[in-house]
């Protein structure tokens, strides 16, 4: 393998940047040619492509977004928009792709492998939900935005009194939730993997409130309930007023944190020595702090790792 390409795709996440200079120097260490391949595979289909050099990525450690930008195609979930980005490929004479994104990225990049080109999938996407890997990168630091908002919206809740619901992003996956409402002493966390309860939503207010708790916080995963409906049901249940914070693209944005920035390096690192190994159609992942890959049929077919016991505790720790 000679020259090999590096996209991003999907949303974007914290690291991103730090995946795609990974890919970029480790592939220069390793003598190859390296493209980025701008706007995902939109970029892909068009020929959108830069060959990049080792200070093509200089000074993007530590940026949120992507050099590259990222994109949604439909027409590459087509046979003609593959046909016109392997063309695309084949014209710059590239040997092999890392992808960087979500699930629906590592489709696209299983299409391509299934066609010839040998793609590495990089698990790219706040929302942590791909299998494969402990932790996908991204989802540090959004964590950490969402914390930063819980401690300053609980400031306000407790001056207060009032209860707060918190909206956050995770539409399949409750890990943003779980975890920020853990890590902030959230009272009641909704996320998609646990049916709720309203009465046990209302009983944990009231009860918090009789025992002279000055505030309550409930982080909401969006894939359950959008903020303002759930405070209406609140309301119609308790007559309670409660106030909806909606964090949104927020927990996008920011300077990856030190995890992202080195869970990126080291997974950027290894899809180029699988590339250069001769691997096809894989994903790169961490694992109990050790490197792993699956196949992306593994990948796809692995459940959803869910912790039903953080979920436990955290209510155990916030009766
Ligand atoms: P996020 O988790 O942030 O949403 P994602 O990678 O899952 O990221 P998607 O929009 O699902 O985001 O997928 C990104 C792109 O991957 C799509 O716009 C499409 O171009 C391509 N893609 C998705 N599914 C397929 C598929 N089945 N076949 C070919 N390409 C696909």
């Amino acid at each position: 393998m000679k020259t090999i390409g590096v996209l991003t795709s999907g949303g974007d996440s914290p690291g991103m940047n730090a995946a795609v200079r990974a890919v970029v120097r480790k592939a220069i260490y390793h003598d190859l040619n390296v493209y980025g391949i701008y706007q995902g595979y939109s970029g892909l289909m068009t020929g959108n492509f830069k060959k990049l050099e080792l200070g093509s990525v200089g000074d993007i450690i530590h940026r949120g977004g992507t050099i590259l930008y990222t994109a949604r195609s439909e027409d590459f979930k087509t046979a003609e928009g593959q046909r016109q980005g392997i063309e695309q490929l084949k014209k710059h004479g590239i040997e092999g792709l890392v992808v960087i994104g979500g699930d629906g990225s590592f489709k696209g990049a299983q299409k391509l492998s299934e066609q010839g080109i040998p793609c590495i999938g990089l698990p790219g996407t706040i929302d942590n939900d791909i299998a494969g890997t402990d932790y996908t990168v991204g989802f540090n630091t959004a964590l950490h935005t969402v914390i930063d908002a819980i401690d300053k919206i609980r400031d306000t809740a407790t001056s207060h009194e009032r209860t707060f619901i918190i909206e956050v992003m995770g539409r399949h996956a409750g890990d943003i939730a779980l975890w920020a409402g853990l890590a902030g002493g959230a009272e009641t966390i909704i996320i998609p993997e646990i049916e709720f309860k309203l009465s046990d939503v209302v009983g944990r207010i009231k009860s918090g409130q009789q025992r002279g708790k000055k505030h309550t916080i409930i982080v909401l995963a969006e894939g359950v309930s959008n903020g303002m409906d759930f405070a209406k049901l609140i309301k119609e249940e308790t007559n309670l007023d409660t106030r909806v914070t909606v964090l949104g693209h927020i927990q996008r944005g920011g300077n990856p944190t030190a995890f992202d920035r080195v869970l990126a390096s080291r997974l950027g690192g290894r899809a180029v020595e699988l590339l250069i190994e001769g691997k096809a159609g894989r994903a790169v992942g961490m694992e109990q702090n050790k490197i792993v890959d699956y196949s992306f049929d593994e990948v796809f077919s692995l459940p959803h790792k869910f912790d039903e016991s953080m979920y436990k505790l955290s209510q155990e720790l916030s009766i």
